[in-house]
């Protein structure tokens, strides 16, 4: 398909937003130009409420089709034939190329060659093209079926297997009939930060791009143990931030040493009480980073009822250690929907690697399901003096590394 110079890109809810929507066009046009950047050079331009891609130099078509589809906010993306000329000719040739092009020997074309139905459809934007839009369907059509009606093709006016769209637009002639879906949202950028909790478990990594998609710009905190996980564990953590970045864009990824507060929670709290104290404390640290990095709120992906720490109780009492607000964006999935869901975006085969995670090595044989506020606060008590300067020491000895 390396013929395709131009690329139309549909979106569908930014283009709801009112006068916002000039700010979500912009947004998503300079993700396309990041995300293209390495690939070639390409226009990327805004033009009556669509936005065009083309191909200024050289570029692998398969490459860009792959990265356009993991943008935010691209709902679908035709590839498009320009017409050399702006004559009926020329627009003509385009259709029989884009036919060629995109039915062919390609190896994505669902139909046996050319059997199928199609309609064309033309808009003819720029009023001087001498034709009209009902001519231009007609003639179009006509020739198609002149060039591929012997390989099967026939017209079908009203449930067509193949819409052709004709734009007549500028001095230009555009030809387009697939879409090729995207991942749909809004794109990154237009709707804040957040801070997830990524784990190397399953969870964590959609929660991550669920909230991504709505085009929030994400950072992610990784409580590491060592010596008591590893750093396998740790390339794990790194390796799933990278696969949601694709989408995303880059993820600044704070990885806090929890060691110490673990093992203080370990020594002085009721060992039936440790996971909800220690996520009161990933929420503690989680929170602060999020200030320190403009973030308007805390992501985990945690779920009712999956395990003990996440029972209505247990995320009351855990929720309750700060101010900040926390959004679970996969709270009432099923654990299957949430696998489903991960092996869609592709993290699904590193989550379930198995490394262990710092939750599972501390973890009681029979922890608190229903814990009390009040009891968890008196636990906590007893940490007063001990815990701060843990905590101080992990916010400022964090490190971070750029996940891309
Ligand atoms: P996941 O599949 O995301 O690891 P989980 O089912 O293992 O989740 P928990 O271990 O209870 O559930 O963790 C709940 C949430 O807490 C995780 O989804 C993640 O957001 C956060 N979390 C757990 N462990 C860590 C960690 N070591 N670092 C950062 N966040 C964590
Ligand atoms: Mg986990």
């Amino acid at each position: 398909m390396n013929n395709i110079k131009m690329f139309l890109v549909r979106y569908a809810e930014i283009g709801t937003k009112g006068k916002n929507r000039y700010v979500f066009e912009d947004v998503l046009c300079k993700r396309i130009r990041n995300r293209l950047k390495p690939l070639g050079e390409f226009d990327v331009r805004r033009d009556f409420g669509r936005i065009y891609i083309e191909a200024l130099s050289d570029y692998d078509y398969d490459e860009a089709v792959e990265k356009l589809t993991k943008i935010f906010g691209i709902v679908g993306l035709c590839p498009v034939t320009v017409a050399e000329e702006f004559t009926y000719e020329s627009i003509s040739k385009a259709a029989i190329e884009h036919f060629e092009e995109t039915f062919g020997d390609s190896a994505d074309n669902p139909y046996d060659s050319y059997n199928f139905s199609f309609k064309v459809h033309t808009r003819r934007v720029n009023k001087n093209f001498p034709m009209n839009s009902m001519e231009v369907d007609m003639e179009i059509g006509h020739d198609l079926l002149e060039k591929f009606e012997n390989e099967g093709l026939h017209v079908d006016v009203h449930k067509p297997d193949i819409m052709v769209e004709v734009e007549l637009r500028g001095e230009q002639g555009y030809v387009y009939s697939k879409i090729i879906p995207g991942p749909g949202g809004l794109p990154v950028g237009t709707n804040g930060k957040a801070m997830s909790l990524l784990s190397g478990g399953i969870d964590s990594p959609v929660a991550t791009y669920m909230v991504a998609k709505r085009g929030v710009e994400m950072e992610a905190v990784y409580f590491n143990s060592p010596p008591y996980t590893s750093q396998r564990a740790l390339e794990k953590v790194e390796k799933l931030g990278t696969i949601v970045a694709q989408y995303s864009g880059p993820i600044k990824l704070h990885i806090v040493n929890f060691t110490d507060i673990q093992l203080a929670i370990y020594d002085n709290c009721p060992h039936d009480q440790l996971t909800i104290i220690m996520k009161r404390y990933f929420f503690r640290v989680a929170e602060e980073l999020a200030k320190r990095n403009d973030c308007q709120a805390v992501i985990t992906g945690e779920s009712i009822g999956q395990v003990s720490s996440q029972t209505m109780q247990s995320l009351a009492v855990i929720d309750n250690a700060v101010d900040i607000p926390v959004f679970r964006p996969v709270i009432g999935m099923d654990k299957q929907e949430i696998v489903e869901y991960s092996q869609e975006i592709g993290t699904f085969e590193t989550s379930i690697e198995p490394y262990e995670d710092c939750c599972t090595i501390f973890v009681d044989k029979h922890p608190v399901t229903k814990p009390k506020l009040f009891s968890i606060e008196k636990s906590e008590h007893r940490l007063e003096g001990i815990i701060e300067p843990l905590v101080e020491k992990a916010i400022e000895t964090a490190e971070v590394v750029i996940l891309k």
